[in-house]
């Protein structure tokens, strides 16, 4: 009854919580929610007027394909201030999240049979949008300080790879790759003639003195045979808005376009004129956000670090923490028996309230994965509980 392609599939489990948590609470638990990686801020006042704005003014229509060039234009803009990288509004397309982006990149890109290379650990959707473009993921592990392994991604290049995806500042790692490693990919992907993805929707949120750097902005050369994902997210708590972008190649752009103009049509209209006041006007709310987040970084790695039998690599960016629980498989509580990764995090979400994501996810099953986009009270509370129960498995 239904298709390969889509038996195939796992669901995503960074999301898939959220219904049994729904269900949870409905019964009474008290649930924190640790799982789902989404700024717990509210969008930025002035975005949310925007949208009102242009709502009033009739701004409620489909729009261009590709999205509204005033849009597009103050993408172009940003992207040449921040970014160093010049792009024209037709190498620019907004789309349905950065999520929709990336899916009809690898539809763009990939022929059936094609290879992408994916360092992992990696967000949950790569494997599965790859698949679903009828491309194979290459997984190829990171260095053990979660920086890029360049010599296994060069020795993971075959005759059929078309593309190697770059996630910085990563999640679930929380790495910033430093310009170097960057560059060395950028040199392998000219020397194989291979596009780069890069999805960079992480950027404002670095801690550490590592800078983000735009892959596209390495020169000569690596722009034509890139495609830079971003979104608003992150950055600005835009998650339920659903506004993205892909800036690359006028070819892929176009492809991504044609894709976009038989499913979506375009992304909705009033949120693409709200987000070009997040672009202009928003940058100290932005900045307001990453300090909140980088306090609970440095709170929620003093006390994860602490728990006994967990090793938590520091994460410079993104709000993720990824520790290494695997000291803890093997204990039991009772008859329950911690096998794995999934299995702690169905014990602390029975045991503590507390959901997590495995990190079998993230193709990383020695580890789990936190997320520190929730208030101080409740990573404190959720710590707490965590401890309790981490303690009654020794
Ligand atoms: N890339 C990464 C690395 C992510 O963590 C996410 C999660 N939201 C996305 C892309 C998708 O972003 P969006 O919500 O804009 O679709
Ligand atoms: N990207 C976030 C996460 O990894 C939100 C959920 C999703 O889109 O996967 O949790």
């Amino acid at each position: 009854m239904i298709s390969d392609r889509v038996r195939q599939m796992a669901p995503s489990q960074t999301l898939e919580l959220n219904s049994k948590i729904a269900q949870l609470r409905k019964e009474g638990k008290s649930i924190i929610a640790l799982n789902s990686g989404e700024p717990d801020f509210n969008t930025p006042q002035p975005i949310i007027e925007a949208a009102y704005q242009a709502m009033l003014e009739g701004k409620t229509k489909y729009t261009q394909t590709p999205g509204i060039p005033e849009l597009r234009e103050a993408i172009a803009r940003k992207l040449s201030d921040e970014n160093k990288i010049d792009y024209s509004i037709d190498e620019i397309l907004v789309s349905t999240g950065a999520k929709y982006a990336l899916t009809n990149t690898f539809l763009v890109l990939c022929n059936p049979g094609d290879e992408v290379i994916i360092p992992t650990p990696c967000w949950v959707s790569y494997v599965e949008m790859v698949k679903l473009a009828g491309a194979l993921p290459v997984l190829v592990p990171v260095c053990e300080d979660n920086h890029l392994d360049l010599k296994a991604i060069d020795k993971a290049i075959s005759s059929k790879t078309k593309v190697i995806l770059i996630n910085s500042p990563n999640n679930p790692t929380g790495a910033v790759y430093s310009q170097d490693s960057l560059m060395a990919v950028a040199e392998l992907a000219v020397r194989h003639e291979l596009y780069i993805v890069t999805d960079e929707v992480y950027e404002k949120l670095i801690y550490g003195t590592t800078p983000h750097v735009s892959m596209a902005s390495f020169s000569p050369g690596i722009k034509e045979r890139t495609v830079t994902i971003n979104a608003f997210s992150k950055a600005y708590a835009m998650t339920g808005w659903r506004l993205g972008y892909a800036a690359g190649p006028k070819q892929v752009i176009k492809g991504i376009s044609a894709i976009q103009g038989h499913t979506t049509s375009n992304a909705t209209s009033f949120a693409q004129w709200a987000a070009i006041a997040a672009l202009e006007s928003c940058g100290a709310y932005v900045e307001e956000m990453r300090q909140a987040f980088e306090k609970r970084r440095d709170y929620l790695y003093g006390r994860v670090s602490s728990l006994p039998g967990i090793r938590c690599p520091y994460p410079d960016g993104a709000f993720y923490l990824f520790p290494d629980v695997s000291e803890l498989f093997g204990r039991r509580r009772g008859d329950r028996v911690i096998h794995d990764a999934p299995a702690l995090a169905d014990y602390l979400l029975d045991e503590a309230g507390v959901a997590l994501v495995p990190g079998n996810a993230f193709e990383a099953p020695q580890a789990i994965r936190f997320t520190y986009s929730n208030s101080m009270e409740k990573l404190n509370e959720a710590m707490d509980r965590i401890e309790r129960a981490v303690g009654k498995l020794f």
